[in-house]
C-alpha cells in the first residue's frame, strides 16, 4: 500500500519539525508547571508559536494555572484539539481526559497511551511545544524520551540540597538517552519580605547553580519565592503574561531557552 508509508513519512516529518521542550523536576512542589507556563507564555511574546502540554498525571495543574480550568477538549478526527488560552498559548492537559476532581491511578501503558494523544493532537501552526512533566523519573518520563524525543529538557528544582539530589537524577536520565539539557533553573531562591524587604533563603541559594557547574550543564536563572507568583498562578494569570517585575525572570529564561 503506497499511501500508507507516505502517511508515516509525513507524520514523522511533521513530529520532527515540532520541537518538544521537556519540562522536568526530580521531586514534586518545586515549581515545575509554575516555570512550564510562564515558559510557555515568554517563548509566545518572543514571537514563538508555542503549545503547552500538561502531561503531570499526578497533579495536572495547568488549565487553573493558564485560566481555563473546567473547560474540557474536543477531538475532530480522532484527534484533540488543544484548547485555546487567553496568553496566545493553546493547551492540552492529563486532567483534561478524566472527570474534574478524579484522580489518575493509571497503569503505565495508560499513561504513556494518553501521553501520545497529546503530543500527537492537533496542533496546528505550534512549532514548539513545552512539555510539563511529571516530577521524578518514572513511565510518562521513559515513553517521552523514547518515543517523542524531546530537543532538550530544562529542570527545575529549588536550592535545597534534597531537591538537587532528585534534580541531578533527573538530569542523569536525560543524559543517559541523550537528550541534551538546556538548563536548569533555581526556583524559590530568596524571598523578599514584603513588609520590610529584607531577603531571606528559606531553601538556601545558589545549590541550583553549584550543581549545574558541576554536572556541567547550563544555569538559565534564579527565581525569587514570591507571594505574587503565588496568587498570580492561582488566579489563572502567569506573572510572564503580564509586565511587573516577579514575570520578568520567567521572560529573561524564555528568552535563554529560545536561543
Ligand atoms: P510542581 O509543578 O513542581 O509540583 P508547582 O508549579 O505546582 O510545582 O508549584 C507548587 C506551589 O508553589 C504552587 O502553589 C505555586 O503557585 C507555588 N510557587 C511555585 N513557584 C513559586 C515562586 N517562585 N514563588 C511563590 N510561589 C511559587
Amino acid at each position: 500500500l503506497p499511501g500508507i508509508d507516505e502517511v508515516r513519512i509525513a507524520r514523522t516529518a511533521q513530529r520532527i519539525e515540532r520541537k518538544l521542550i521537556a519540562v522536568a523536576s526530580g521531586k514534586g512542589g518545586v515549581g515545575k508547571s509554575t516555570v512550564s507556563a510562564n515558559l510557555a507564555i515568554a517563548l509566545a511574546r518572543a514571537g514563538r508559536r508555542v503549545g503547552l502540554v500538561d502531561a503531570d498525571i499526578y497533579g495536572p495543574s495547568q488549565p487553573k494555572l493558564m485560566g481555563i480550568e473546567g473547560k474540557r477538549p474536543e477531538a475532530h478526527d480522532s484527534k484533540l484539539v488543544p484548547l485555546a488560552t487567553a496568553y496566545g498559548v493553546p493547551l492540552l492537559s492529563m486532567g483534561g481526559l478524566v472527570e474534574p476532581g478524579q484522580a489518575i491511578a493509571w497503569r503505565g501503558p495508560m499513561a504513556a497511551g494518553a501521553l501520545g494523544q497529546l503530543v500527537d493532537a492537533n496542533w496546528g501552526a505550534a512549532e514548539t511545544l513545552v512539555l510539563d512533566l511529571p516530577p521524578g523519573t518514572g513511565d510518562v518520563q521513559l515513553t517521552m524520551i523514547q518515543k517523542h524525543r524531546p530537543a532538550g529538557a530544562v529542570i527545575v528544582s529549588t536550592p535545597q540540597d534534597l531537591a538537587l539530589i532528585d534534580a541531578t537524577r533527573a538530569i542523569d536520565l536525560f543524559t543517559k538517552a541523550g537528550i541534551p539539557i538546556i538548563g536548569v533553573i533555581e526556583n524559590m531562591a530568596g524571598y523578599a519580605c514584603p513588609h520590610c524587604g529584607e531577603v531571606s533563603d528559606p531553601f538556601g541559594q545558589g545549590g541550583a547553580q553549584a550543581a549545574a557547574g558541576v554536572l556541567g550543564v547550563p544555569f538559565l536563572g534564579r527565581i525569587a519565592l514570591d507571594i505574587a507568583i503565588r496568587t498570580a498562578s492561582d488566579a489563572g494569570t502567569p506573572p510572564a503574561a503580564g509586565n511587573g517585575p516577579e514575570g520578568a525572570a520567567f521572560i529573561e529564561i524564555g528568552r535563554q531557552v529560545d536561543e
